[in-house]
């Protein structure tokens, strides 16, 4: 499959499978394009150039929801919804202004998350298009897709893939949307992308590694419920843990809001933590923007095995 030419017909029929298999085991609605980018932050740039007829809004507390403001901001006017990292997404606050309401499902910078509850109540207050990006829970969690019109991540969270490779999905309004503005100045513009992967085609040159991983490991993966379950589970299990250090908190305090996939953990530390981690080869991750000096973070992805998880939890006990 790795040195197979992506117009031939065994890349198209591979193409044709990931397609189905992935819309299954997701719970992709039928009436949902696919088509395959090569990062979330090239689908940031897509949903700008493609979908936006002149303004977006962006809500966003954390690093990434705010660079995805920027990069849209490079290209189209933007509405910047700053809210705070203890309070649930600012539904109220939709712009009557914007065209494309942007939703970061799940901060990676800090472990929080917006409910589907709270998608839901942004879906009924407003007629704009929904965009998601849902980077680290897509392919964790069993996201209800119809609440909003795009949804993007890269495979290498929660689909547990080597980087290199973005999946976006289109609801047939966001589909009717580039039609509309008919975007077509550039390699990757939307319409450009759905007539190449409609047909199981690609564009240019596509990460064929990751296609074909993708497929393979959808293949042999459980329903997506089943392993929000598994995550559900061990994220009780990563609170339990915690909560017997003193000197360790979860962010946000609210657990309504927290992420599942991203613990984010507040620590006096966490720079030594990270480094002796390192020396017995647990890897855990920074803080990442305002968040960096004072928090590490510990992913909980469906890749991550059970023994990994005792070995880093061992680890911590020693610790902190
Ligand atoms: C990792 C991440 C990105 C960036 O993904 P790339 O594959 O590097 O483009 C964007 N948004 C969120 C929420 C992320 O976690």
């Amino acid at each position: 499959m790795l040195s197979t030419n992506h117009r031939s017909e065994a890349f198209m029929q591979m193409i044709a499978e990931l397609k189905a298999v992935l819309a299954k085991r997701q719970n992709i609605p039928d009436d949902y394009s696919i088509v395959f980018t090569s990062s979330a932050t090239e689908c940031w740039e897509i949903i700008a150039q493609s979908l936006t007829k002149k303004c977006s809004q962006h809500f966003h507390n954390g690093a990434f929801g705010e660079k995805w403001m920027k990069r849209a901001g490079a290209l189209v006017d933007t509405v910047s919804v700053p809210f705070d990292l203890n309070a649930p997404l600012p539904v109220e606050l939709v712009s009557a202004d914007a065209d494309v309401i942007c939703v970061t499902q799940n901060e990676t910078a800090n472990g929080s998350c917006v409910s589907s509850e709270r998608m839901q109540k942004l879906r009924s207050s407003t007629d704009q298009l929904i965009a998601v990006d849902a980077t680290s829970s897509m392919g964790g969690l069993a996201l209800d897709f119809t609440l909003a019109d795009v949804w993007f991540a890269s495979v290498q969270k929660c689909f547990g893939l080597p980087a290199g490779m973005g999946v976006m999905l289109l609801s047939p309004r966001a589909v009717k949307r580039a039609e509309e503005l008919n975007d077509r100045l550039r390699y990757n513009s939307l319409l450009t992308l759905l007539e190449n992967w409609n047909k199981n085609q690609a564009p240019y040159t596509p990460n064929v590694l990751d296609l074909y991983l993708l497929h393979r490991t959808q293949m042999s993966s459980k329903p997506i419920a089943e392993i929000e379950k598994k995550l559900e589970k061990r994220y009780a299990k990563w609170v339990d843990f915690l909560e017997d250090f003193p000197n360790l908190n979860i962010l946000p305090q609210d657990p309504s809001l927290r992420s599942m996939t991203v613990l984010t953990i507040q620590s006096p530390d966490p720079e030594t933590i990270l480094r002796k981690g390192l020396e017995v080869e647990i890897t855990m991750g920074k803080g990442y923007g305002a968040w960096k000096e004072s928090t590490f973070r510990i992913a909980n992805f469906p890749a991550i095995k059970r023994k990994e998880i005792s070995k880093a939890q061992t680890f911590l006990r020693k610790f902190c």
